[in-house]
């Protein structure tokens, strides 16, 4: 199953080109009442909701996905955490390149653990990126995206992938510089979700999946998942030895090699196998 969100925060079921609007579905959720949950309600429901998410939409007409608004395809993520550097090739590329490394050394993941981006960075694919500091550089990581959908502290590899609820596209935008990761990566926007999620039955295995991205029609970043030094499983495992990872938190896995700069005007394309396109447009803020 392939859910989106779009316009005034509807929700809807993908099928082929069409969404269909199954945004009653959600009526099953709440009320709620402070404190809020730290969990999104809907990816934690989703399991009850499937059943009804379809029936809505065989009852509805569907209507072109392209030209649609779409949002981050789940609306309240309590964290979204981050992998560095999770490709050899990308590590050799960031050690390489001071425009990446500003002279800090650059640690390997197994050192150095995961990072949170602030989920106030984060658009879907109807919206732009936004380049508030245009005098420095700013790159694209394309990376794929697990939601989390099932409370997990301290599981195993092995019953990791259990607690998935969905895979996404994920742009971890980055203006690069001295700072740590956790302020340069979350800038407003700088989060691109999208262009929906695809639930974990339908996508199946993370472990083999073809990604690429362009810029302007030009090939930058092509790998595999299977190059990840942590696969999702361990990833899970290790961040769920730290903290509690609640249903509807976003693990970003981490960009492979051919990170490059963008500026306003540009046009992302990120590409994911089993997933879609997520087309994104870049804007100087003025
Ligand atoms: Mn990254």
């Amino acid at each position: 199953m392939r859910i989106c969100r779009f316009a005034d925060d509807r929700v809807g079921l993908v099928r082929g080109d069409l969404v269909h609007d199954v945004t009653a579905a959600l009526d099953a959720l709440g009320p709620y009442s402070y404190p809020l949950p730290r969990h999104d309600p809907m990816v934690a429901a989703l399991p009850d909701l499937m059943a009804t998410m379809e029936r809505l939409a065989d009852e509805t007409e569907g209507r072109p996905w392209a030209g649609l608004d779409l949002l981050p395809p789940l609306a309240n993520p309590g964290k979204i955490v981050a992998a560095p550097v999770n490709y050899l090739k990308h590590l050799e590329e960031a050690r390489g390149d001071e425009g990446i490394h500003f002279k800090n050394q650059v640690e390997v993941i197994e050192r150095v653990g995961c990072f949170l981006k602030a989920t106030s960075s984060m658009i879907g694919a109807g919206k732009a990126v936004r380049i508030r500091f245009p005098e420095r550089r700013n790159d694209h990581e394309l990376e794929l995206v697990a939601v989390i959908g099932r409370t997990a502290d301290r599981v195993s590899a092995k019953d990791a992938l259990d607690h998935v609820a969905a895979y996404t596209i994920g742009l971890d935008m980055t203006v690069r510089g001295p700072e740590e990761r956790s302020m340069r990566k979350s800038i407003d926007t700088y989060s691109v979700l999208g262009p929906w999620m695809v639930t974990a039955d339908e996508f199946g295995d993370p472990s083999d999946v073809d990604i690429e991205l362009t810029v302007n029609g030009e090939m930058r970043q092509k790998a595999n998942t299977r190059d990840l030094i942590f696969g999702v499983a361990d990833l899970i495992e290790w961040t769920s030895s730290y903290y509690t990872l609640h249903p509807g938190d976003v693990i970003f896995t981490g960009t492979p090699q051919g990170v490059g700069p963008v500026n306003g005007g540009d046009v992302i394309r990120a590409t994911i196998d089993r997933i879609g396109t997520l087309t994104v447009a870049v804007e100087q803020e003025s």
